[in-house]
């Protein structure tokens, strides 16, 4: 049986987890199944958060941002107290070398978390950008943050669906041409730049597209080769290690 479409919305989320597994997206967005919180999870939100806020507000001092982060700080995820110090400091550094880096650019922040709902085809498409700066020189540049301490290869940037999908977005809901984006790595400090043609912004559409579809007609195949990887490989009823652990 069909669903009824009228609210659908597809984000990045959404088709990430659908291209991991069509069975996984139904636990999730169908079945309500929730994906443990872990530590990594909510240090990516914080950061996130601290540098709304900053930017969003004073964005004057490293101390502004060291008071952002405070504000920004909960516990969800953390197994006991010196996990909590280890992530708590180790943000500290990443944000005073943010700061620093920061502070030296002559980059004006344009836009923070950037919320967008773009139509493509029948479909509406929503997201949220991390931010948008434009340069002196009249250029803009799309900044995604990442948090995690694995720094990807050129090779993974340049085939990133999320930022193709930002292009898209800029281009046809914000009315700009990002003529660079990066993927900032804040645990390195380090962003790894790439650029986005027509043509593969065309293709993340038609990706996009097609998963809507397959989505609408409940194509919800199991990925069996990613259940070790998946968080629900102890709940769902297609994962061997479920019937293994006798559940
Ligand atoms: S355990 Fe396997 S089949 Fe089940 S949702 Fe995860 S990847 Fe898909």
């Amino acid at each position: 049986m069909r669903q009824d479409f009228k609210d659908f919305k597809i984000s990045y989320s959404r088709i990430n987890t659908y291209l991991f597994c069509p069975y996984k997206y139904k636990l999730i967005y169908l079945d309500n199944f929730h994906i443990p919180i872990t530590a990594d999870i909510t240090f990516g939100h914080i950061v996130h958060k601290t540098l709304e806020q900053f930017h969003g507000g004073k964005e004057h001092s490293c101390d502004d941002l060291f008071e952002c982060y405070d504000n920004s700080w909960k516990k969800d995820g953390f197994t006991d107290p010196q996990q909590t110090f280890e992530y708590y400091i180790r943000g500290k550094q990443m944000l005073e070398n943010y700061y620093k880096s920061f502070s030296e650019s002559k980059t004006r922040v344009l836009y923070v978390e950037k919320a967008f709902d773009a139509n493509i085809g029948k479909y509406r498409f929503i997201g949220i950008i991390d931010r948008i700066d434009k340069h002196l020189d009249n250029t803009y540049e799309v900044i995604d943050y990442k948090t995690h301490l694995r720094i990807w290869e050129q090779e993974k940037v340049d085939k990133d669906l999320q930022l193709s999908f930002y292009a898209y977005a800029c281009k046809n809901v914000f009315g700009l041409n990002p003529d660079k984006m990066s993927v900032y790595f804040l645990s390195e400090n380090k962003k790894i730049y790439t650029k986005r043609s027509q043509t593969e912004i065309s293709e993340a559409i038609n990706v996009t597209i097609e998963i809507a579809e397959n989505i609408a007609v409940e194509n919800f195949e199991p990925n069996i080769p990613k259940c070790q990887m998946c968080d629900f490989k102890l709940k769902c009823k297609y994962s061997k290690d479920r019937v293994e652990s006798g559940e």
